[in-house]
């Protein structure tokens, strides 16, 4: 019998999350011999924590849910032949230490995986938040070469790969974070121009410094009053990926913006929102091209680490105050 740890939320964020919204609990987990064939035991080892989990726990989970979430497990002990034990699988086992499984929601870390690279990148460079940087800017922006691409949140796990794949793709990049060191890091990894959206005197002035002539495309992670500026300044005929609202995830009165019918009109702009499971039909050949581009050293990546299964709910808040460089992750 194995006993598992599990962070359930015990009541629904208002606002920031707190850590008195989370509750910690052990679970007995039933014998893997007394369930079904083919199940299997798995134990997590990198957990990764997201801002979907604020707006997407209030629409899918009832107070007392198991906290939902990705995490990189290893099998424990295993009943399907498709999965030997030892085996590192990128699971939605949600926020638990062990958990048991069918087989049917898992996946192995892509073939090829250097024994020299962490596998918590599974969960951040070449994991669900390298696809959405992907598909948001070859399919939702279409970038083209020689064009210019603003990011914003673009230290963070998704922003940072955007940034990179848009260098790749021969655009010049501009990128946003709210610090000085995240600022310096987007700099040593080839963005063009970046700076601190929190301590410029004027977000436009800033935004048409670092590009006099405007942008193509715009990764926008964060939406609210950022978004409101930005698109003036976007190019005739400019794309925005809508990607994430993390400015507005912990409202608690929804914020009211300009309104953006006039520069989309006058600039035949093209916006559009998307969900990157929209994209996992054709996840095999993105994973491919991020894990190539990762080994290469074309695409480097930051991971803020959190040591301890029990600091999940910090981990988790800490990302809503701008403390991950990179993908946050905890380290069981
Ligand atoms: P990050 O690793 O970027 O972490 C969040 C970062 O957002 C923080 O570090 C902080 O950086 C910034 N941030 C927090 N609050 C604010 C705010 N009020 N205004 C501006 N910036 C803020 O997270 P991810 O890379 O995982 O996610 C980025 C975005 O992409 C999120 O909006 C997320 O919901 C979205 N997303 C969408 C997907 C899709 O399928 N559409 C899939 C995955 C993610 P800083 O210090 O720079 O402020």
């Amino acid at each position: 019998m194995v006993t598992a740890k599990v962070w359930a939320l015990k009541k629904h964020f208002d606002g920031l999350p707190k850590s008195s919204d989370f509750e910690l609990k052990t679970i007995e987990l039933p014998n893997l011999k007394d369930g079904r064939k083919w199940k299997l035991l798995l134990e997590s080892v990198f957990l990764s924590v997201d801002p979907y989990m604020r707006p997407y726990s209030r629409r899918d989970m009832k107070e007392g849910d198991i906290m939902m979430g990705s995490q990189v497990a290893r099998i424990v002990e295993s009943k399907n032949p498709a999965f030997t034990v030892g085996a590192f699988v990128v699971a939605k086992g949600g926020w638990r230490t062990h958990f048991i499984s069918d087989g049917k929601d898992l996946l192995l870390l892509p073939s090829g995986w250097p024994e020299s690279l962490p596998k918590s990148v599974a969960l951040g460079a070449v994991g669900m938040p390298g696809l959405t940087a992907y598909f948001g800017l070859l399919e939702v922006c279409k970038m083209k070469p020689g064009e210019t691409v603003l990011v914003n949140a673009a230290a963070g796990a998704v922003g940072s790969v955007a940034g990179q794949i848009a260098k790749i793709g021969g655009c010049k990049v501009v990128g946003c974070a709210g610090s000085d060191d995240k600022v310096a890091y987007l700099k040593s990894i080839g963005f063009d121009e970046a700076f601190n959206y929190k301590t410029v005197p004027s977000l436009d002035e800033a935004l048409r410094k670092a590009s006099p002539d405007g942008y193509d495309c715009f990764f926008d992670n964060v939406g609210g009053e950022f978004s409101s500026v930005a698109i003036h300044q976007m190019k005739m005929f400019g794309r925005i990926a809508v990607c994430g609202a993390i400015s507005q995830y912990n409202n608690t009165v929804p914020q009211k913006g300009t309104y953006v019918q006039f520069p989309m009109i006058f600039k035949q702009l093209r916006m559009e929102g998307f969900l990157v499971t929209n994209w996992y039909n054709r996840r095999e050949e993105a994973l491919k091209a991020l894990l190539k581009w990762v080994v290469e050293g074309k695409l480097k990546f930051h991971e803020h680490v959190t040591e301890g299964f029990e600091n999940m709910p910090m981990a988790f808040i800490g990302m809503f105050n701008g403390e991950n460089l990179g993908k946050a992750v905890v380290k069981v």
